[in-house]
C-alpha cells in the first residue's frame, strides 16, 4: 500500500487562500505524503471525494476548551464535527495551570482534536496572589507574574491571554504581563477591556501592547456590542489597519452569530443584586425608596440592548413553556407586568437562559470579510445535552461555509478556508499544520460545499452540522462517513516543539 488514506478526485484548497484545483491527497504515517495526480496509488482506506472539498483541518482560534480539561469531559465531539482539528484554549484571561501538567493531561487522556494553550492572566494572578488578587500590583509583583509567564512559555504555551476580570487593571500590568511572552515569540490574545461604550479606547490599548511588547496580538471575538456602538466599526478598522501599516502584527477573530447567550442576570441591572442581598428578597426591589432608581436602571439596561424585544428567554434545563422563546417585551405584555417585574419573576423562577440579540448582522458580515479577521467559535466542549447552550458550540465553522460563503457570498471559499486554517497557523506560530502541504501533519477535512450546513439554533443548540463526512486528525479518522470514531487522536501542541 502506498498510503494509509487516499482522498481521490477532490477539489484541493491548501489553506493559503489560493484557489482550489482537482487532485488527490495521500496520507501516510500521520503526514500528508503526496498531493496531486495519484491515480495509480493504493491505500488502506480510499475516499471518493468527487464534488467535495479537501482542505486543512480547521483551527479554532478562540475556545474555552481549557475549562474542560481535568474536569472529566475531554472527549466531546461538538468541535471536531465542525471540521475543527486544532483548538486554541486558554482565553479571556483563563487557562489551565501549570501549563506543563495541563498539556500532559491532554496527552495522557487524549482529545478529539489537537489542543494549543495560552497562559491566562487571571489564572497566574490567582496562583500568585490567591483570593487577594483584586487589587493593584506593585512592580515587584509584576516581576513574579513575568516569571510565571516565562515558565508557561518554557512548558509549551503559545502565548498569553488577558481578559480584564476586574476591569481596572492598569495597562502597565497588561504590558508587563505580555512582555516575556513577546520575547519568546509568543502571541497575546485579549478579550479587550470594552466591546461597547469604550470599544475604541480598548482597541487602542491592545495596539499599545503590540507596540510596547513588539509582539503578535489577537483581538478576541471582535464585536460592536449594543446598537449605540454599531457605528464604531469604521473607526475600529481604521485603527487596526493603521497599526498594521506601521508594522504591528494585529489580527482578530469572530464567531458567526449576532447574539450572546447568558443567564437571567441579563434581565436585571447589576445594582438589583446588591439590593436583593442587602434586603433579603427580590420583592424588596419594589421598596418605595429604591423602586424609581431601579426602574431607571432597568430602562437603561434595555436601552443598551436596543429595546426589550432584543432579549429572548429559554429554559436552561427543565422546560418552562411560559417563557420559551419569548422576549422581555412579550412577557411584559402577557403577564401585564413592567420590565422590572419580568426580571424579578425570572430571577425567582431560576434556571432561565437569556439570549441577547445585541450585535449587528451588517457589522458581522463586514467583520468576517475583513482580511485581518479569522474564525474563532468562543465555544467550549459540550458535555451535557440537557443544558441549553450557544449554537456556536456546534455551528460556527459550517455556518461560515453555508451562510457566509454559499448563500450570501460575503467570503469566497478560498478566503473562508484561509480564515479557518492558514491564517491562524501563521499568526499563532503553529508551524506544522494549518496548510495542506507535503510533509505537514495530516489534519484534514473533507466537506461538500453544496450541502455543508450548520443545524444548531438558539433554542435548539445541540445539533451537529451536515455535509462534513471526514475529519482526519494526525493522519487518523476522527469522523468517518459522517460518524465519530471512538478513538481520541488529538494531542497537545507545544510551542517549544515548533
Ligand atoms: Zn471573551
Amino acid at each position: 500500500m502506498d498510503f494509509d488514506i487516499l482522498i481521490r478526485h477532490a477539489t484541493v484548497f491548501d489553506g493559503t487562500g489560493a484557489d482550489g484545483y482537482l487532485g488527490d491527497v495521500g496520507i501516510k504515517a500521520g503526514l500528508i505524503a503526496a498531493i496531486g495526480d495519484l491515480r495509480d496509488a493504493t491505500a488502506a482506506h480510499e475516499i471518493d471525494a468527487t464534488g467535495m472539498v479537501v482542505c486543512p483541518g480547521f483551527i479554532d482560534a478562540h475556545t474555552h476548551v481549557h475549562s474542560s480539561i481535568g474536569r472529566g469531559f475531554m472527549h466531546e465531539d461538538n468541535l471536531v464535527r465542525q471540521g475543527i482539528t486544532t483548538v486554541v484554549g486558554g482565553n479571556c484571561g483563563s487557562s489551565g495551570w501549570p501549563i506543563g501538567e495541563h498539556l500532559d493531561t491532554v496527552d495522557r487522556l487524549g482529545m478529539k482534536q489537537n489542543y494549543a494553550v495560552l497562559a491566562g492572566h487571571h489564572t497566574i494572578r490567582r496562583e500568585l496572589f490567591g483570593a487577594d488578587q483584586a487589587r493593584f500590583l506593585d512592580p515587584s509583583e509584576y516581576k513574579l507574574m513575568q516569571g510565571q509567564v516565562e515558565r508557561a512559555m518554557d512548558e509549551g504555551a503559545f502565548g498569553v491571554t488577558l481578559g480584564y476580570a476586574t476591569r481596572w487593571e492598569p495597562s502597565d500590568e497588561a504590558f508587563a504581563f505580555a512582555e516575556p511572552a513577546g520575547k519568546r515569540d509568543g502571541i497575546y490574545a485579549s478579550h479587550i477591556r470594552s466591546e461597547a461604550a469604550h470599544l475604541l479606547e480598548a482597541i487602542g490599548e491592545i495596539l499599545e501592547v503590540a507596540q510596547h511588547a513588539d509582539m503578535r496580538v489577537q483581538i478576541s471575538h471582535l464585536k460592536t456590542l449594543g446598537p449605540a456602538n454599531w457605528d464604531k466599526l469604521d473607526a475600529v478598522f481604521c485603527m487596526i489597519e493603521e497599526a498594521v501599516d506601521r508594522g504591528l502584527q494585529v489580527k482578530a477573530d469572530r464567531y458567526t452569530y449576532t447574539a450572546s447567550h447568558g443567564g437571567s442576570t441579563n434581565a436585571v441591572p447589576r445594582i438589583a443584586y446588591q439590593i436583593k442581598q442587602e434586603r433579603g428578597s427580590w420583592d424588596n426591589l419594589r421598596d418605595p425608596d429604591v423602586v424609581d432608581m431601579i426602574t431607571e436602571e432597568v430602562d437603561k439596561l434595555y436601552e443598551s440592548y436596543g429595546g426589550p424585544e432584543k432579549l429572548l428567554f429559554c429554559s436552561m434545563r427543565e422546560p418552562r413553556p411560559e417563557i420559551e422563546g419569548k422576549t422581555a417585551a412579550q412577557l411584559a405584555a402577557e403577564w401585564g407586568a413592567d420590565l422590572l417585574d419580568v426580571g424579578i419573576r425570572l430571577e425567582k423562577m431560576g434556571g432561565v437562559s437569556a439570549i441577547k440579540m445585541v450585535m449587528s448582522e451588517d457589522n458581522l458580515r463586514r467583520i468576517l470579510a475583513h482580511p485581518l479577521v479569522g474564525i474563532g467559535s468562543d465555544a467550549g466542549l459540550q458535555p451535557d445535552r440537557g443544558v441549553q447552550t450557544h449554537p456556536r458550540s456546534y455551528g460556527t465553522f459550517p455556518r461560515v461555509l453555508a451562510k457566509y460563503v454559499r448563500e450570501e457570498r460575503v467570503l469566497t471559499l478560498p478566503e473562508a478556508i484561509y480564515k479557518m486554517s492558514g491564517q491562524h497557523a501563521e499568526h499563532f506560530g503553529i508551524t506544522d499544520r494549518g496548510l495542506l502541504g507535503e510533509g505537514l501533519v495530516a489534519d484534514v477535512v473533507v466537506f461538500d460545499p453544496w450541502t455543508v450546513q450548520d443545524r444548531a439554533e438558539f433554542l435548539d443548540a445541540h445539533q451537529y452540522p451536515d455535509g462534513i463526512p471526514y475529519v482526519i486528525v494526525n493522519g487518523k479518522f476522527a469522523v468517518k462517513n459522517g460518524q465519530m470514531t471512538p478513538e481520541n487522536h488529538g494531542r497537545a501542541l507545544r510551542k517549544t516543539d515548533m
